[in-house]
């Protein structure tokens, strides 16, 4: 016989509000967003929540906003909205390309910015990569604490200490002259999450080299994380594909692949420097 857990749901319409509901729920409670990630818990094995608190009736939390120094992304924003939204941003072409080609259009309607950073051990997130390579900020409240804003890279490192009781609420990308690009790796076997993921960002400088490079991986570990070997070595190269896909080979061995039932570790880090070479040409087409 099944065994019915019983969930409240909560979905009040300010912060303040939300806040309250968490405090004092405390380790009982979450935030539901999307749902999309929360949905498959029993396919992880993990338990429900006793209670979600959601965050879709807060207008302040489903914005972008675009100004002269930042991009400024509400955690409630689904990928299809950022994918729309940053079509006048060519700075964040490979965040539009991330929200835009992830999972599939049913998905992308539904799931969220703030879920994509706040899902624990989720590392085939598409955002998150890209997000890093931004060198992107968070805001994010609790009941206590108040509000504080934090880098991306230690968010990530933080935030299953940080939760339950905080709420993310936007992701701040500086504004400045790069451009950026996102390849994936999708197999048939593996859903519609990708096997390997590649953001870069970079600067075209004066005499049309690479500058300020930034590669963020996913998929590949269990954590996201940039590949800063690889941008050292690439900085003032000229923006030559299969030169910077031979770079990555030397150093793809520093990966160790993560093993799952769609694909072998080995496998997520012998396709790294093809995608390397594919975002690279998707960022030569700028
Ligand atoms: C079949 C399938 C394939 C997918 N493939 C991909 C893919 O290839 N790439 C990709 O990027 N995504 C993919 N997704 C979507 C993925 O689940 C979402 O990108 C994301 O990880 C979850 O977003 P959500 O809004 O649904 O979050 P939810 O499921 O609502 O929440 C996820 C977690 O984040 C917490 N949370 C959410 N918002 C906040 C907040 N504002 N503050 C604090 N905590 C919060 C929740 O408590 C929960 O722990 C796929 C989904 C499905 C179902």
């Amino acid at each position: 016989m099944q065994n019915h857990q019983k969930t409240d749901l909560y979905q009040p319409e300010t912060i303040a509000h939300s806040l309250a509901i968490l405090a004092e729920l405390g380790s009982r409670g979450a935030v539901m967003a999307g749902g999309t990630w929360i949905m498959r818990a029993p396919l992880r094995n993990e338990a429900l929540a006793q209670a979600y608190v959601t965050i879709a009736r807060i207008p302040e939390l489903h914005q972008v906003v675009v100004n002269d120094t930042h991009v400024t992304i509400g955690s409630g924003v689904t990928h299809a909205q950022l994918a729309r939204d940053l079509q006048a941003v060519p700075q964040l072409g490979g965040l539009m390309a991330a929200a835009g080609d992830s999972a599939n259009p049913a998905v992308r309607q539904a799931a969220t910015v703030g879920g994509n950073l706040c899902a624990v051990g989720f590392s085939a997130a598409d955002i998150v990569p890209a997000l890093l390579c931004q060198d992107a900020e968070v805001e994010l409240e609790t009941l206590e604490g108040g509000r504080r804003r934090m880098g991306l890279a230690a968010f990530l490192k933080n935030w299953d200490t940080l939760r339950p009781t905080s709420l993310l609420l936007h992701v701040l990308v500086p504004r400045r002259h790069a451009i950026s690009a996102h390849a994936r790796l999708p197999l048939r076997k593996a859903g519609d999450y990708p096997v390997a993921i590649v953001s870069v960002s970079v600067e075209r400088r004066q005499d049309g080299s690479i500058g300020n490079a930034a590669v963020g991986i996913g998929s590949v570990e269990a954590a996201v994380r940039r590949w800063s070997s690889l941008e050292e070595a690439i900085s003032g190269l000229p923006f030559n594909s299969p030169l910077i896909q031979q770079y990555a080979s030397d150093r793809a061995s520093e990966f160790v692949g993560r093993e799952g039932p769609e694909v072998p570790g080995w496998y997520r880090v012998h396709v790294l420097p093809a995608l390397v070479r594919r975002a690279f040409e998707k960022l030569q087409k700028h």
